[in-house]
């Protein structure tokens, strides 16, 4: 089996990173930083997200398993106390995989120029940095509300326990595919109206936003941002592609979320 090794870069992971590196070339295991069936992340979420986006061209051959070297982690559930035992557990291979829904946004210009495409892991953000976001929202092929406000946040079921949770938006079990998509401050008055709740597709349903003035607009794709002008449209729907993440131990997605926002120290 081939194993790539993502460090966030601090003294821990790093250190983390080179032990893992010689006890599994030890193994017999290969690294390849290229085409890995196992992808380690050391660090956080952050560095997991990171790996993610390296190995989005290969979701079918790349697994994904994160270590976290500050406090447990949404997607980085491995402490490094565990280190010895995930180890051995990796060096046992082959694994069990656990696969997630994920988001394809897809942003066509307003020249006949070439769509850009991307997957994300927790959410794609639409906002911009010239007041408010002005957008017509379809649902499905059919007109449902013009959005005005600070922007929409259109998230995965495993992201919704990130940015779309501090908005109001709810927890999804990655089992359900689908989106969600919670709005950020939006103009509510007798001129201007949406929904206010936040509102999840289906992987059938597609959701389209049409800007209504050329502005400039700020859109991240989980902690990647990028800068677009002249945009005629955005989509956002469940993608065809999955994550898939490497299980060696169960860890329950509600245990989770009550682990990382329920439990406290007292426990
Ligand atoms: P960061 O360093 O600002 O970390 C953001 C926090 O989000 C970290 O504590 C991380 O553990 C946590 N996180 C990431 N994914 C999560 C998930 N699926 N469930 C629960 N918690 C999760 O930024 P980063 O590490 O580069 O991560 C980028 C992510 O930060 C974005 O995808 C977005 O979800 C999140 N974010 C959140 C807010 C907010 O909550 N107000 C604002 C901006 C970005």
């Amino acid at each position: 089996m081939k194993f790539s090794i993502l460090s966030k870069g601090d003294k821990k992971s790093n250190d983390i990173r080179s032990k893992i590196k010689n006890y599994l070339t030890e193994f017999d295991l290969d690294y390849d930083e290229d085409e890995p069936d196992l992808s380690i992340s050391v660090g956080g979420d952050g560095t997991l997200l990171e790996a993610f986006h390296t190995y989005s061209h290969r979701l079918d051959k790349t697994a994904f398993i994160g270590i976290h070297t500050g406090h447990l982690g949404f997607y980085a559930d491995w402490m490094p106390d565990e280190l010895e035992k995930l180890i051995i557990e990796i060096a046992r291979t082959p694994f069990q995989v656990v696969e997630y829904p994920l988001l394809e946004v897809t942003i066509w210009p307003q020249d006949e120029g070439e769509e850009d495409r991307y997957l994300a892991l927790n959410e794609c953000t639409i906002k911009t940095s010239e007041g408010s976001v002005v957008f017509d929202v379809e649902i499905k092929g059919e007109h449902f509300e013009t959005f005005r406000g600070d922007g929409l946040c259109v998230s995965t079921p495993s992201g919704s326990t990130a940015y779309n949770k501090a908005l109001g938006g709810a927890i999804i079990h990655p089992s359900l595919e689908s989106i969600q998509i919670a709005e950020m401050a939006s103009i509510n008055n007798r001129v201007f109206r949406t929904i206010g709740s936040p509102l999840i597709l289906p992987s059938h349903h597609t959701c389209l936003l049409k800007p209504i003035y050329d502005r400039s607009f700020l859109i991240t794709m989980d902690h990647i941002t990028r800068t677009y002008k002249d945009v005629k449209s955005i989509q956002c729907q469940v993608a065809q592609q999955k994550v898939r993440f490497a299980r060696f131990r169960p860890f329950p997605f509600w245990k989770r979320v009550h682990d990382s926002f329920v439990a406290d120290d007292r426990e």
